[in-house]
């Protein structure tokens, strides 16, 4: 799983920084978390490819967080996509695009398929590779954050060793869940002579625009990587609580609560030319705190 980072910016675009936007690549499919303006523009610049994005997924109805959608949309129809795109958004956002696309007699090139939201936590995508899960997040109005989980891919094969036990590739799948192979001399190879422990499943949580607060915490326990906005410092946290913002000291706090290996923050104030105290601020509370710039990638 790889994460870009392209907008890290609250409301507006503003000191060379955009709208929130990231692209979320794995098993060669791109899934996109929030579409700010620019989103076109930026996946460009980053080379990632349109081709690749399958999911789209669409926090809450700011437009900070969609302003970038119907431009993509529309340029993807114009170089003729054919693949299905898959919006999970409010349900508001349905009508929107339908009026926008409706009234220019815009007729996309590819299928769009629109998935709502629900109100609580969901399960929204469930793939051999991957799934996707909403959760309730608390912001101003009714907004989700999404808990991506890369699934296991088992433990991996020592091919030569393979070899060696004359095991036919036909059982590879198997050793891979784990099984022991019986050989027809009725000599048993232990899994454990040809295969090693593999990569164990990575979660990556998103949380956009939310107040500090602890009720999805049970949703982003112990994820490898951890999203969480910090349009502020601590200095204005009296300002964050009212517009149902977080600032960076808390973002830290949650992620600590939540026992995270990484901390990415972003969706910073316009009020900020710069953004390296953010870091600061929550790397004073946790220590693997990262002040999210355009164009940065994140493996996990
Ligand atoms: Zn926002
Ligand atoms: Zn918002």
């Amino acid at each position: 799983m790889k994460i870009t980072i392209l907008g890290n910016n609250s409301a507006l675009p503003a000191h060379n920084r955009y709208p929130t936007c990231q692209i979320v690549e794995i098993n060669g499919q791109c899934i996109m978390l929030d579409c700010g303006e620019a989103a076109q523009v930026l996946m460009k610049k980053h080379g990632l490819s349109w081709n690749k994005l399958k999911y789209i997924f669409i926090s809450h109805m700011h437009g900070d967080h969609y302003f970038g959608l119907p431009g993509l949309l529309n340029s993807m129809s114009l170089l003729g996509r054919t693949e299905s795109l898959y919006l999970y958004a409010p349900k508001d956002l349905e009508s929107i695009v339908k009026l926008i696309l409706d009234s220019a007699d815009t007729v996309l090139s590819y299928a769009l398929h629109f998935i709502p939201l629900p109100k609580g936590a969901e399960l929204l995508v469930d793939t051999t590779a991957f799934s996707i899960t909403c959760f309730p997040v608390e912001h101003r109005i009714a907004c989700h954050g999404a808990l991506i989980i890369e699934k296991s891919k088992g433990r991996k094969l020592l091919p030569e060793r393979c070899r060696d036990y004359e095991i036919p590739s036909a059982y590879y799948k198997q050793l891979k869940a784990g099984a022991d192979y019986e050989r027809k001399d009725g000599f048993v190879v232990k899994n454990e002579l040809v295969t090693e422990e593999g990569k164990g499943e990575r979660k990556y949580a998103y949380c956009a625009d939310t107040i500090y607060t602890d009720s999805f915490l049970p949703y982003i326990l112990g994820v490898n990587i951890l999203y969480h906005e910090s349009t502020y410092l601590n200095a204005e946290q009296e300002k964050a609580a009212l517009r149902y913002h977080s600032t960076a000291e808390q973002a830290a706090t949650i992620a600590l609560k939540a026992g995270v290996e990484k901390l990415l923050l972003g969706h910073y104030s316009s009020k900020y030319k710069t953004i390296a105290e953010f870091e600061e601020e929550a790397r004073a509370v946790f220590a693997t705190s990262f002040a999210t710039k355009e164009g940065d990638c994140f493996e996990l």
